[in-house]
């Protein structure tokens, strides 16, 4: 596992760490989440993985104290009768506090059986825990998601942000979204943040925390350890 941090825009502390998966293949290298994760999918061992990652993150996040942890739950996990009790489950076992957990879902992953999904996703928030909505603003989004399902956090795709300067439709619809999710009491995260530029144009743009490698790649946790020590956790998260 590779571990991730976000940071709140105005002050840069540590609003969190996303949980990566990785897998280094003895004979062919390093493959990517892109690559397995659809063939975990369609095997149905995405759901012994899905366990493993949720447990690995949330015993990470206890070691390292304070820190919040976000981990991605793939479509076939949310849509798994056992997924709430296997959340819980992992919770109690690592006396994690549940407001320190975010799990991340894609409006894709949302798609297939609707009502399924907001069914389990009330039953999550209802154990405390926080649902992001990753890659937003991708696919199949559509604004009813924001009202429909029990969100904390909207996650920005980062094709949003790879190009953003004044005055670019990039830069109106961040702002819009933005704005949106703070009427809607959520926090805006921005993913890809690559440079100052982006990174001091989406604060003036008012979007609360950002993620991506100018603050960080995906790190191993012993490195991660390291990070922690560098960047304050943000007073009052969880
Ligand atoms: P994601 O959840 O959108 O994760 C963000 C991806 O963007 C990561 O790729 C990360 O390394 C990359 N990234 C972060 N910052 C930057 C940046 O500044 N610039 C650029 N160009 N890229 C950046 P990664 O680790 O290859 O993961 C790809 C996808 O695989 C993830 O997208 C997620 O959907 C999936 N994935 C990863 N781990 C897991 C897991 O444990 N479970 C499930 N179900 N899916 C996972
Ligand atoms: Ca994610
Ligand atoms: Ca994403």
């Amino acid at each position: 596992m590779a571990y991730q941090p976000f940071h709140r825009l105005p002050d840069c502390t540590l609003a969190g760490v996303e949980a990566l998966l990785r897998w280094d293949h003895p004979e062919r290298g390093s493959i990517p989440p892109s690559e397995f994760i659809p063939v975990a999918e369609d095997s149905g061992l995405i759901i012994p993985i899905g366990e493993w990652v949720l447990d690995e993150a949330c015993r990470q996040a206890v070691a390292w104290g304070e820190t919040v942890v976000a981990v991605n739950i793939s479509a076939i996990q949310l849509g798994h009768p056992g997924f709430v009790a296997t959340v819980a489950d992992a919770l109690r076992r690592h006396a994690l506090r549940p407001s320190r957990l975010i799990l991340e879902v894609t409006e894709t992953a949302l798609i297939e059986d609707p009502d399924g999904a907001v069914r389990t996703l009330r039953a999550l928030a209802e154990l405390g825990v926080c649902i992001a909505l990753d890659d937003f603003g991708t696919g199949y989004s559509s604004l009813s998601s924001l009202k429909r399902y029990p969100l904390a956090m909207i996650k920005l795709d980062r094709s949003f942000i790879a190009d953003l300067r004044p005055g670019t439709a990039d830069a109106a619809i961040v702002g819009s979204i933005v704005a949106m999710a703070r009427s809607l009491e959520l926090s805006t995260v921005a993913e890809g943040v690559e440079t100052e530029q982006q990174r001091d144009h989406l604060r003036e743009l008012g979007c609360e925390i950002a993620q991506g490698f100018l603050y960080s790649r995906p790190v191993p946790a012993d490195e991660f350890a390291r990070l922690l020590v560098r960047f304050p956790v943000s007073p009052g998260e969880g």
